[in-house]
């Protein structure tokens, strides 16, 4: 076995339907007694209510979460929580809120719980990006990590199978990349396979019954896998890529990964050959690229960049910005194949070894 250094430190986890009633326990055990809440304006009304048992440990609501955590969003999230003298951040949602909740958390020193309601994964790292000037910067720190995790399946079954299939292959995204991260361990190993099995296996039957509570438990606990893998490092070439397209070009971050990994898993294909061949087992596939995008067919997420506003004019830029900077692959980067990536994409074609 090749050596390695294995150093994540999990967050607590409350697993279950119905067990966001267990948010005021979690809050009293962190010895918290003023809660900031956040969220996204669209689940305002559901934070509200999920909060409410609080009582007077809820000091407000602040529903100004956004996709890719502008700053001048987040510095209104830190001035609400020193306003209140909050000593606590709860969010209630997907990755945005979860963003806002851990830009709070990095600059107040103030400890975070998320009560998630998708499937990005987000919630297990202790990492986020935050839009400042145009340009989304990643921070990193232990403040970030999130000291408990609430995932209650009741609390998804509302999620449209629109937000629901990008948000999971967006973990699953995660779980690909961190399989041939520099830093994988063999425990992360096992849990980026396992995440992906689970969410592989829980979206197509979400997509074909929204109100499936066991595949919607079934998606969070794949959420959870394969955000601690996350959590161990997973940058690649496909991490680089949707960085770009979604930070220069403003195109939505989860249906963005979601139409780059079979492109970039495609990409690095022949450089990974263990890894490519863990991913297909774990997706009941030949080919781990094929498998990939024969989920995206079974889930019925968005398959193409210009489907989603990606500008065609736009993607020489990309495969420029793609080569600045470049985050580690296993597969050196060459120009012209990431630009025929990214034509692959574009078009909604299927996958092919660039
Ligand atoms: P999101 O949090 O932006 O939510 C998408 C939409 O779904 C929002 O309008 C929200 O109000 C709505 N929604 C959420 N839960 C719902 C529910 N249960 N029912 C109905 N509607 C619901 O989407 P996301 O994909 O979870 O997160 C995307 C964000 O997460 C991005 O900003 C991304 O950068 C970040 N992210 C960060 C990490 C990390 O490790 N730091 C990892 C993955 C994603």
């Amino acid at each position: 076995m090749d050596p390695f250094v294995h150093d994540t430190n999990p967050a607590r986890i409350v697993f279950g339907a119905g067990k966001v009633a267990a948010l005021g326990d979690e809050v009293e055990r962190l010895g918290c007694s003023r809660t900031l809440v956040v969220c996204t304006p669209g689940r305002t009304a559901m934070a509200e209510e999920l909060s409410a048992s609080l009582g007077d440990k809820r000091v407000a609501v602040c529903a100004e979460a956004r996709m890719h955590v502008p700053l001048e969003n987040a510095e209104i999230g830190r001035e609400a929580a020193r306003a209140h003298q909050a000593d606590s951040v709860v969010s209630i949602g997907g990755g945005s809120a979860i963003g806002l909740g851990k830009a709070i958390a990095l600059e107040c020193d103030i400890p975070l719980i998320c009560v998630v309601t998708t499937y990005s994964g987000s919630e297990m790292t202790a990492a986020c990006g935050m839009v400042e000037g145009g340009r989304k910067i990643h921070y990193a720190s232990p403040r970030i990590r999130p000291k408990a995790v609430i995932y209650d399946a009741e609390l998804t079954v509302g999620l449209p199978v629109s937000t629901a299939g990008p948000s999971g292959f967006n973990a699953i995204a995660h779980a690909v990349g961190s399989l041939y991260s520099q830093s994988t361990t063999p425990m992360l190993r096992l849990t980026s396979l396992e995440g992906m099995r689970a969410m592989a296996g829980a979206l197509p039957r979400i997509a074909a019954d929204p109100g499936d509570l066991a595949a919607r438990g079934e998606a969070l606990y794949g959420a959870w896998l394969c955000g601690m893998a996350a959590g161990g490092g997973s940058r690649s070439i496909h991490h680089k890529l949707a960085h770009v397209v979604g930070g220069s070009f403003d195109m939505p971050h989860a249906e963005t990964h979601t139409i780059l990994l079979p492109h970039s898993t495609a990409y690095n294909m022949n450089h990974e050959p263990e890894a490519m061949q863990a991913i297909a087992d774990a997706l009941g596939a030949k080919e781990a690229p094929e498998g990939l995008h024969s989920l995206e067919q079974a889930v019925g997420t968005p398959t193409a960049l210009k489907d989603i506003g990606m500008p065609e004019d736009g993607l020489d830029q990309a495969a420029d910005e793609a080569m600045q900077k470049p985050y580690p692959n296993p597969r050196p980067l060459d120009r012209a194949a990431i630009r025929a990536l990214l034509d692959n994409a574009w078009h909604g074609r299927p996958p092919a070894r660039v």
